[in-house]
């Protein structure tokens, strides 16, 4: 195939990724312009291009064992953060750099933690090749969060911890949410929302996602 061939390949593979997001009722029209966007294919390293569809109905693997999750997750928990150009985000687990790419078509100033080191320097590679250089990446153990950016309007969390880390929720602005996946071998996304010293938490879908390590 000839690499126009695969750009047309690539463009119609983010065309049916577009109409299964809809047909999943993805509605925040912020989440699907910047998911209509973003090059997806580019943040699989190459060798693992071609293993999977980059735009499929399903996570696809990124080497270390680890994955960027399907892109209906992906936009689900992105439009649970209900985000506003020009907040201020904590994302932790940067993985392939798709998230954050993602995050920052929305314009809002985002801090992203990645425990290893190759995926935030290939993350750090795509993103800058991208146009993405105001994304902030962090080599570091996501459970601390970046305490010198917060607070944080929302927190977005791709790796699952047993429990909900405290110190995250520390770093939560008031009026902020953040969604994450909890529990071990059954995990649930929780989303929580601060208001005040109060802290809101809904326990919705059932998800699976790699464990979040202790760095
Ligand atoms: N959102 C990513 C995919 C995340 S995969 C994307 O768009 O590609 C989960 C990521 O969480 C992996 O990169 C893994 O290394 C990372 N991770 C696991 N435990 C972590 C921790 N304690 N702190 C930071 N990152 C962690």
């Amino acid at each position: 195939m000839t690499r126009k061939d695969h750009l047309a390949q690539w463009e119609r593979g983010r065309r049916a990724m577009m109409s299964k997001l809809r047909e999943y009722r993805i509605r925040d029209g912020r989440v699907l312009a910047a998911m209509e966007k973003v090059p997806r294919h580019l943040f699989l390293p190459a060798p693992y291009r071609h293993v999977s569809n980059p735009y499929g109905d399903h996570p696809c693997p990124i080497g270390h064992r680890q994955t960027i999750s399907q892109p209906f997750i992906v936009a689900y928990m992105t439009q649970c953060l209900d985000l506003m150009a020009g907040d201020r985000v904590l994302g932790v687990g940067t993985g392939s750099g798709y998230q954050a790419a993602v995050l920052s078509e929305m314009n809002v100033e985002l801090y992203s933690v990645e425990v290893v080191s190759k995926l935030a320097e290939h993350a750090r590679r795509v993103l800058d090749a991208q146009g993405y250089q105001k994304v902030h990446i962090k080599v570091g153990d996501g459970y601390e969060g970046w305490p010198e950016h917060a607070p944080y309007d929302g927190i977005l969390v791709t790796c699952a911890p047993r429990d909900v880390p405290q110190t995250l929720v520390d770093q939560l602005a008031d009026g902020g949410r953040m969604v994450l996946p909890v529990g071990e071998h059954v995990q649930r996304l929780v989303i929580l929302r601060r208001k005040g010293d109060k802290i809101i938490r809904k326990d919705d879908l059932m998800v699976r996602f790699v464990p979040m390590v202790r760095g």
